[in-house]
């Protein structure tokens, strides 16, 4: 069972439309891809898909650490994902993109060796589960012609980037839901966008419209400044950019900074750490979403694979793949209606790849 080789491969995915979010504009992206292969026949795909602003990696330094790692992980055991992950980390304190890509590669493999969906070999708790769609931050008029969009294509829920001053932020809310109406969920990510003051007075001056919650107000590092204006707001909050790892989730729950969790397999080095930060988070009454960087449908299937896997994430944003076109090389993982994903029953990711071809 032992790991035979280990390729990347840059793919460049296109963007539909332009996406602004209050860390900066995003009008192109690359990802990296990742075939694993084993000796005993199986093919594993992964992805490493850098977001720089919030990981602090890129697509030339993943693929560097790739084939650093690969050095020694090549020939060990595929089957041992703690031992693998315990190599990765003695090479690189950090680079957990570059971790994802090889951590999804071998869980695809270990679902595939056990012939489970991986979904199921995560637990399999349930087989579809509701997606919300992303809004790009834009002036309150586009942005409600925006949600509206995303309510007439099926979806029931819709994700808001703020993030910039209190009468705008305060108006594009009033503004979308006055054109959606009552029935829609809407979740918010200020992208660290706020201070705390403002957050406070945000915060306050749109919980009449029924919104479900708000995800990083303040800067990742400020957990004292999440729990201040925690205290002080009725909407619950999510931590995203101050959550990488098992061991952030310990300070989160510690310091009382916020209510639940936004994981991303991108910032917790893949699926492995995945399961410990939402075990984490499940002990502590926390519950998690899983979201997601500019992911093809490789790292999208695993996302959500784990959603589906894990009864602690009940909620899902890992929309990215609305938002660029796919390359035609990669097929399958899971279907969309109205918002709501089905899972394949097909052994592992379920994901065909023309590698040669992408
Ligand atoms: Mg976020």
């Amino acid at each position: 069972m032992k790991i035979i080789s280990i390729e990347t491969k840059k793919v460049d995915l296109e963007l539909l439309e332009p996406f602004r979010v209050s860390l900066g504009l995003i009008t192109s992206l690359s990802t990296v891809l990742v075939r694993i292969k084993t000796e005993d026949g199986y093919v594993g795909y992964g992805e490493s898909a850098p977001l720089s602003f919030v990981t602090g990696e890129t697509v030339d330094s993943v693929i560097s650490a790739i084939n650093l790692m690969s050095k020694t992980l090549i020939g060990m055991d595929s089957a041992c994902i703690e031992k693998i992950h315990e190599t990765m980390n003695r090479t690189f304190r950090e680079n957990n993109v570059a971790k994802a890509g090889i951590d999804i590669a071998i869980y695809d493999i270990l679902a595939k060796r056990a012939n489970l969906p991986l979904y199921k070999y995560l637990g399999g708790s349930k087989n579809s589960f509701e997606l919300d769609k992303t809004i790009s931050m834009e002036t309150p008029e586009k942005m409600a012609k925006l949600a509206l969009k995303v309510k007439s294509e099926g979806f029931n829920i819709v994700k808001v980037k703020l993030g910039e001053r209190p009468k705008k932020d305060i108006a594009r809310i009033k503004a979308i839901r006055e054109a959606i109406g009552s029935d829609m969920t809407i979740r918010i990510d200020a992208n660290q966008g706020w201070t705390k003051i403002e957050a406070i007075k945000i915060i306050n001056a749109i919980e009449k419209y029924d919104i479900e919650v708000i995800e990083q107000p303040l800067k990742y590092w400020d957990l004292e400044g999440h729990s201040l204006v925690r205290e002080k707001v009725m909407i619950p909050l999510m931590a995203d950019e101050s959550l990488f790892s098992p061991m952030d989730a310990i300070k989160i729950i510690k310091e009382k900074a916020f209510d639940s969790f936004n994981i991303k397999l991108m910032k917790s080095a893949g699926l492995h750490n995945a399961i410990k930060i939402s075990s984490i988070g499940e002990a502590a009454g926390y519950q998690c979403m899983v979201g997601c960087m500019g992911e093809s449908l490789i790292g999208i299937s695993a996302g959500a694979s784990f959603i589906a896997g894990r009864t602690n994430v009940p909620f899902g944003d890992t929309d990215s793949i609305f938002h660029m076109a796919q390359p035609s090389a990669i097929t399958g993982g899971f279907t969309v209606t109205n918002g709501v994903v089905t899972m394949s029953n097909e052994p592992g990711l379920g994901i065909e790849v023309e590698w040669d071809k992408l």
